[in-house]
């Protein structure tokens, strides 16, 4: 199967792709946009798997497999470390590509959150990008070309992602087994997020926490149940998160101990990639807990939508009970400022207020109402 299959309800962009794969089109800076859920670094990856592979993504060969796993010669992945991309590591990387993009071999670096590049670290990329070394092909992903300094985004190729419709993300998830209702189930209630459908459709572990999540309303008649309920609601964003790292960092952890051992001289490089693995631990765990706070907030709409009597689809379509339940003891206005309090819950934590500390004052104004 080819790599492009993994992109969802993104025809013209898969076009796009596979023309540069053949050689129409080509260019060293391609920039992906599009919103949360779209797919942007899925699209990446694929592209840089069918760059790097001999077949153009075949998705079965050890090159592909290699990208998937992140331990591809030629493919370096940045992620922030932190919050934001540091100079230091964009003068890294840049270095790294320049000398192993040699004899010929594409070499292709990956950017996921190239938003989040400082100025100063946007300064570095410049440079690698106007004046790239033979054979590099960077791959910047952001949310809008908007996030991205007018100098940098001027010289990428844009390739904007949409996001999936729930028709789209359901048809996918039944080519891969889903039955029906599931998947018509995982695609509603992901708000068109694939990796989120996916994840719903396949994983105990994830609709366990969507549960909890909803059921939260249900938990907060008083102080201490507040309290407790923010705790939980933590606690599981991180379990969730640890079991997802948990595989990849293994993987590349082996990696590393192959490719130089762990005798003398090592230590660097062993401490440098647990510093990675650690800071995308947290960044995993914000996420977690943040698709748990807009399940919520979807929660809240939908009991919105009841009290207003709107004939807008659900999006919680199997918590019809409960929502009708919060809609009859609430008023539409105290359902908006709720509302309004998981919003800014997301935005404190995204402001990096301690994620725990944030939770605790979202219970607390939802128990106000
Ligand atoms: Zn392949």
């Amino acid at each position: 199967m080819s790599v492009f299959e993994r992109l969802v309800g993104q025809a013209a962009v898969v076009e796009t792709l596979s023309a540069a794969v053949a050689g129409h089109g080509m260019t060293h800076a391609w920039l992906f946009t599009g919103p949360p859920g779209s797919g942007r670094s899925v699209a990446a990856r694929a592209f840089a798997a069918a760059l790097l592979c001999d077949a153009g993504g075949c998705g079965t060969c050890r090159s592909c497999h290699q990208v998937d796993a992140r331990t591809h010669a030629n493919l370096v992945v940045v992620e922030p470390a932190g919050l934001s991309i540091s100079v230091d590591e964009a003068r890294r990387v840049v270095r790294a590509a320049a000398l192993s993009a040699t004899g010929g071999r594409t070499h292709v670096v990956v950017v996921e959150d190239a938003d989040r590049l400082t100025e100063a670290a946007a300064n570095a990329w410049l440079k690698a990008i106007e004046e790239p070394a033979e054979g590099t092909v960077f791959l910047l992903c952001a949310p809008s070309p908007e996030d991205l300094p007018p100098t940098i985004r001027s010289r990428c190729r844009l390739v904007t992602l949409r996001l999936p419709t729930a028709a789209d993300v359901a048809s996918v998830l039944e080519r891969s087994g889903a039955d029906p209702a599931t998947a018509a189930w995982a695609a509603a209630a992901s708000q068109g997020h694939v990796g989120r459908a996916r994840a719903l459709a396949t994983d105990e572990g994830v609709r366990a926490q969507r549960e909890q999540a909803l059921r939260l309303p249900f938990r907060l008649s008083t102080v201490g149940e507040c309290i407790a309920a923010a705790g939980e609601l933590v606690e599981l964003a991180d379990d969730e998160a640890g079991r997802q790292t948990k595989a990849v960092a293994a993987a590349e952890t082996e990696a590393l101990t192959e490719a130089v051992g762990k005798g003398r001289g090592t230590a660097g490089l062993h401490s440098d990639l647990q510093k990675k693995q650690r800071s995308r631990e947290t960044r995993a765990r914000r996420d977690s807990l943040d698709r748990a706070l807009v399940d919520l907030a979807a929660w809240y709409r939908d009991v919105l939508a009841v009290q207003l009597g709107a004939r807008t689809p659900p999006v919680h379509p199997d918590q019809a009970g409960p929502i009708a339940a919060a809609a009859e003891g609430s008023t539409p206005e105290a359902t908006l400022r709720r509302i309004e309090a998981v919003l800014a819950c997301r935005e404190a934590i995204a402001a990096n207020v301690t994620p725990l500390l944030a939770v605790e004052h979202l219970t607390l104004a939802l128990r106000a109402g």
